[in-house]
């Protein structure tokens, strides 16, 4: 059923688009296992098709995965479906502080080295 849709709105970060995507059968990929593409609230965050990228490893690297994780890397106000969702919490420890903040400099270079375009940019869907 998933834990997307409760009413107490999340601030905490979520780990899991860093380590996981989900690609449905006919090869659509969204960023965790709380978005099911059979649900037209959820087809928005559809990333892509697999079939539109080169190899596996351009989908977890793309621009939108990126964007993601960066939103959920720290505390603070996450847009649908995070914002309703209660699952995949960080456990919050001084370690797990230390390596957010050296995730949110990673990917923030990350991204900003995306503003040479890669290849596959406009084929993805931004999320909305
Ligand atoms: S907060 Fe929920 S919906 Fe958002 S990425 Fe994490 S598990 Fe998925």
């Amino acid at each position: 059923m998933g834990n997307v849709g409760n009413a107490q709105p999340r601030q905490a970060p979520c780990e899991r688009p860093f380590h996981t995507f989900v690609v449905s059968r006919g090869g659509d990929v969204v960023p965790c296992c709380q978005i099911f593409v059979d649900r037209p609230e959820h087809r928005p965050y559809i990333v892509g098709n697999l079939f539109d990228f080169d190899d596996i490893f351009t989908v977890f690297t793309c621009r939108t995965m990126a964007e993601w994780r960066l939103e959920l890397v720290d505390f603070g106000p996450k847009r649908e479906p995070c914002r309703t969702c209660s699952d995949g919490d960080f456990q919050g420890s001084p370690e797990e502080i230390d390596l957010r903040k050296r995730i949110k400099e990673l990917i923030t270079a990350q991204l900003a080295g995306y503003g040479r375009a890669l290849p596959v940019g406009d084929r993805l869907r931004k999320r909305p």
